[in-house]
């Protein structure tokens, strides 16, 4: 997957940079704010970003309708993302829950940071 200079910009909005074939194909460092997708843009079988809370760690999230739990992600297309239902991550230290909506991320109250 190449990743176009530009989209190492800061202050850009949630978005999709590219998409690639199979998950270990994903790179280790994506731009902030930057999401990558396992399967092709039409059909993406997965979305993957790093947190928002910035502690380092990974989100996938299944974007295939024929497996459960499945999300759905929206205007993917170079624009801003969303992402639904909310991404709720728990490690059993810290809980990440949020929405993205339009490029942004809404934290949910009950996240611990
Ligand atoms: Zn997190």
């Amino acid at each position: 997957m190449k990743i176009s200079w530009w989209q190492w910009l800061p202050f850009q909005p949630w978005r999709v940079v590219g998409a690639v074939e199979a998950a270990d194909e994903i790179p280790d460092h994506l731009p902030r704010n930057a999401a990558a997708l396992v399967g092709s843009e039409a059909f993406p079988k997965w979305i993957a970003f790093d947190c928002p809370c910035r502690t380092g760690h990974r989100i996938m999230l299944n974007t295939d309708p024929g497996r459960r739990p499945a999300w759905k992600c929206a205007s993917v297309s170079g624009g801003r993302l969303s992402i639904a239902p909310s991404v709720d991550y728990a490690d059993g230290q810290r809980r990440c829950h949020y929405f993205v909506r339009d490029g942004k991320i809404q934290w949910a109250k009950d996240t611990i940071r």
